[in-house]
């Protein structure tokens, strides 16, 4: 079977954890978690990290650190994890969707105006398979309408945007908007196994971050509560992989785009697949490899994927929207409401083993398969 991500751990991952377990720093007041927020910022192009247990946490927090509150909207593409829901819904909040541009998957910019309300709050800008939103639209909003802009760069660590602001300059996803949201799960470009960050250029922010994840101890009497925080805290092991990841992430980026080099020339005789673009400002860092089947051709991905699967392929299917699922629709939202693009990507939509441990090997078959198949 070639799965869908593989990862070898080649760096100083066992020296990094061995020094966690000698030296008795396992939890979270150990010292990789501060090396890691540190560090990880000083990637991204910004001040401060706030290291927390997971992505989706690190998506509440962030919003709890811009002092979103119930009855608040935040807008987001239906194209995405549940978790950028979820995180607006723990905070009584409540997710106002836009459709995709089909060429990249991320969120439609030119929707958004026509669902702002007075109670619209933030803007979350979720960055799909390692290529970003087109931001500079979503700042020139913000500015307009006074909304605050997070940015969930789960899927495009690395990444870079070209924002014609301030002369023009590539920038790294995270370090744009007011606050941004990252995973460190499994299969990201940067894992800790587990994990997330939330990262700022905003004092303020961090400090609210940093209250939150930690159930918002006092400042003058420890056990005197003034808001109601959660425990979101990473450990020390978690941090020291989280460290020694980041250390080959140039590496992580080249081994990303060459594989999406490799796979779109062997895939681009297949005249049923369409690719993804990459924008003109974007480098994306190609998290997952996806592709769409034209919807003339016949066969939809849930059927390509399970045919894959009898061959030993193992691949995935693409988000269903957030306005199609039931969890959310039972609790009133979205009602009628439709995002047809969001709903063919669903339909059409795949990705293929794209694990750092990838062989050429592999991908070529991968390739020989998908033109047998189709
Ligand atoms: C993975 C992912 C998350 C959630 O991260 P977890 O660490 O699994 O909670 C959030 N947003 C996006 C876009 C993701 O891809």
């Amino acid at each position: 079977m070639i799965r869908i991500n593989e990862f070898s751990l080649a760096g100083n991952e066992g020296k990094y954890l061995k020094e966690c377990v000698e030296t008795g720093w396992i939890s979270s007041e150990g010292p990789f978690v501060r090396k890691f927020e540190e560090r990880f910022a000083s990637f991204v192009g910004v001040r401060y990290g706030v290291a927390v247990c997971n992505g989706t946490s690190a998506l509440e927090t962030a919003l709890f650190a811009l002092g979103v509150k119930a009855g608040d909207e935040v807008i987001m593409p239906s194209f995405t994890i549940i978790s950028c829901a979820i995180a607006c819904l723990r905070l009584g909040a409540k997710p106002v969707l836009v459709d995709i541009e089909p060429e990249t998957c991320t969120m439609d910019v030119d929707q958004i105006e026509g669902r702002i309300t007075s109670k619209t709050k933030v803007i979350m800008a979720v960055d799909i398979y390692g290529h970003p939103v087109n931001m500079d639209k979503v700042l020139d909003l913000a500015k307009k309408y006074n909304l605050k802009v997070l940015t969930d760069f789960a899927e495009s660590q690395g990444a870079q945007y070209h924002s014609g602001k301030n002369g023009g300059h590539w920038l790294r996803c995270g370090s744009m908007g007011d606050i941004a949201a990252t995973s460190f799960y499994a299969n990201k470009i940067i894992t800790a196994g587990e994990g997330g960050m939330v990262v700022t250029n905003n004092e303020k922010y961090s400090r609210r971050a940093k209250a939150y994840r930690n159930l918002c101890f006092g400042q003058e009497e420890r056990f005197n509560h003034l808001e109601v925080g959660y425990n979101f805290r990473m450990t020390n092991m978690q941090a020291a992989l989280g460290v020694a990841r980041l250390e080959q992430i140039e590496k992580f980026i080249r081994i990303k785009r060459g594989m999406a080099q490799y796979y779109k020339s062997g895939l681009s005789g297949i005249k049923q697949v369409r690719f993804l673009t990459e924008k003109p400002y974007a480098r994306s860092v190609y998290w997952v490899y996806a592709i769409q089947l034209k919807p003339g051709s016949g066969i939809c991905a849930k059927e390509l994927i399970e045919r894959l699967r009898k061959r030993g392929i193992e691949t995935r299917p693409f988000f269903k929207g957030l306005h199609s699922q039931p969890a959310l629709i039972k609790r009133g939202l979205f009602k009628r409401e439709k995002y047809p693009r969001t709903a063919s990507a669903y339909k059409y939509g795949l990705y293929l083993p794209s694990g750092l441990a990838l062989t050429k090997g592999q991908i070529g078959k991968v390739v020989k398969t998908l033109k047998s198949l189709l």
